[in-house]
């Protein structure tokens, strides 16, 4: 099955079943929050219906929604199952079916339309907590009986994987998950679910909406109980192409096979370090390509600094694969041509992300030449100071990300607690120094600025590093 068929085999079997075929939302969230900068769940954009606010054109609906998961962005490469941009395709119900529809329809997706076999799932269910005068969710555990799963598949987990809040207060619930059992070549016999291991990969989460926290560990039941699910349509992806990692897939395959192209080396050759870097390169310009066709445009805050950061890192990992001219543009008709169909926002705004990605590349070429040559002195010094590792990010716009990564493949430590505390130190200064508002409305400007002028981009390093932020 293609990731085009999952989608459409998901979205259908809802429809199917009487739920409202929603389109994702932008990756921008249509309200400022900056506590979520970017949409990380395909609840993210229904959030006025679960909280009441607004009236949801159905009771059940389904979609396949854009997502971006900031946190992830170091682990990506390094597990078969972690991207920073991917789609989620979920169900909900506002007020309609609870835990037993909901555990139905996950369970006869999963066999009849997904073909899984049901020895190799796995079902986790939260079990209780005692701040939140909670045992454990014995309703979930009744329904996942009745369809049919043995105790022994039922595994119960703490509130850290299985109870689900947005913020300190809201709605919120515990969840319930679902894993394939990948077999003993992928773990041991101790591994269970919910654990971190890479033999039960978890692909399913369902939610169940039914309590408001307000305040901190006081719960009070909610009037209309609610189901908020996501699937991992790329998980799915490396499950139905029988492949070990999510970068083999059908989306990827013509990203990892561009970045060997590139590098110069023969398809599926290279080391481990190699794999890594390629992993990085075809998420982070997917990533980053999604992001720009959003609107969101580099610059040293909030979500502009994620994208900038997604670029960058991708640039780096480029020219340490010995990448030879601008490859950034490359893996955009890359993501274009295998993702246009789906997304037509980025046929549509492809110069735009062109423009963006041609800039930040050449700008930061230059930044990153000089900033690994004073790192390789550095190194051979045997450790990275604070000010060192400081004076490289601030001063030079080398990203500590970069110092931190090549620092920790060659063994040489960097002390990040300085670099923190100078960081800090810095971030007080100039707050002492303008009024907050000032300097947001400054950085405001430059990023104005900056997007009047991206084809002209000149003196954009210079720019940068006065408005460099934490
Ligand atoms: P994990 O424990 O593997 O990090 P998660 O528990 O953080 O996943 P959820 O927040 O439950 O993930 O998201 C719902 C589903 O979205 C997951 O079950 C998975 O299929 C998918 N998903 C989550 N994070 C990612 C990611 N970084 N890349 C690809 N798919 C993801
Ligand atoms: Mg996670
Ligand atoms: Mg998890
Ligand atoms: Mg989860």
């Amino acid at each position: 099955m293609t990731s085009d068929e999952i989608r459409e085999t998901f979205l259908s079997f809802f429809a199917k079943n009487d739920h409202k075929r929603l389109a994702s939302a932008s990756l921008v969230p249509a309200s400022y929050d900056p506590s979520v900068l970017l949409t990380t769940a395909g609840m993210h954009p229904l959030k006025p219906y679960f909280q009441g606010l607004e009236t949801p054109p159905h009771h059940r609906l389904a979609s396949c929604q854009k997502c971006f998961r900031t946190p992830d962005i170091d682990v990506v490469g390094t597990t078969t199952r972690h991207l920073t941009f991917f789609e989620m395709l979920g169900n909900f119900s506002l007020g309609d079916y609870f835990k037993q529809g909901a555990a139905e329809f996950a369970w006869q997706l999963s066999l009849e339309g997904f073909g899984f076999d049901p020895a190799d799932i796995w079902v986790t269910v939260f079990e209780g907590d005692d701040e939140l005068g909670l045992g454990p969710d014995e309703e979930a555990i009744e329904a996942w009986e009745q369809i049919g799963v043995p105790r022994s598949r039922i595994v119960l987990c703490p509130r850290s994987e299985n109870f689900w809040q947005a913020g300190t207060t809201g709605p919120c619930g515990p969840c319930s998950e679902l894993y394939l059992d990948r077999g003993l070549d992928w773990g041991t016999e101790d591994d269970l679910p919910g654990g971190d291991n890479e033999r039960f990969l978890e692909y399913w989460n369902l939610v169940f909406m039914q309590y408001n926290q307000d305040p901190v560990n006081t719960l009070t039941p909610l009037p209309a109980q609610n189901i908020d699910t996501g699937l991992g349509l790329n998980r799915m992806a490396l499950i139905q192409q029988g492949v070990d990692s999510i970068f083999e897939t059908d989306q990827f395959v013509p990203l990892m096979d561009l970045g060997r192209s590139l590098a110069g080396v023969g398809v599926r050759g290279g080391t481990d370090v190699d794999e890594r870097a390629l992993r990085i390169l075809s998420d982070h310009t997917r990533g980053m390509t999604f992001l720009i066709a959003d609107g969101v445009v580099p610059s040293n805050e909030d979500r502009g600094y994620v994208l900038r950061r997604l670029m960058r890192r991708a640039i780096a990992q480029g020219h340490r694969l010995g990448f030879e001219g601008a490859f950034l543009p490359q893996y955009v008709d890359v993501v274009t041509e295998t993702m246009g169909a789906a997304y037509p926002e980025l046929v549509r705004e492809r110069e735009t992300i062109l423009r963006w990605v041609t800039a930040e590349e050449q700008g930061f070429g230059r930044t990153l030449e000089t900033g690994l040559s004073m790192l390789d002195d550095l190194l051979a010094g045997g450790e990275v100071s604070g000010e060192d590792a400081f004076r490289l990010h601030d001063t030079y716009g080398f990203p500590i990300d970069l110092t931190r990564e090549i620092a920790g493949e060659r063994g040489v430590p960097v002390d990040l607690a300085g670099f923190d505390a100078l960081m800090e130190d810095q971030r007080l200064r100039s707050s002492a120094g303008a009024g907050a508002q000032e300097r947001v409305g400054a950085r405001q400007e430059v990023v104005r600025r900056l997007s009047e002028q991206a084809t002209a981009f000149t003196g954009y390093e210079h720019l940068e590093e006065r408005t460099t932020v934490a």
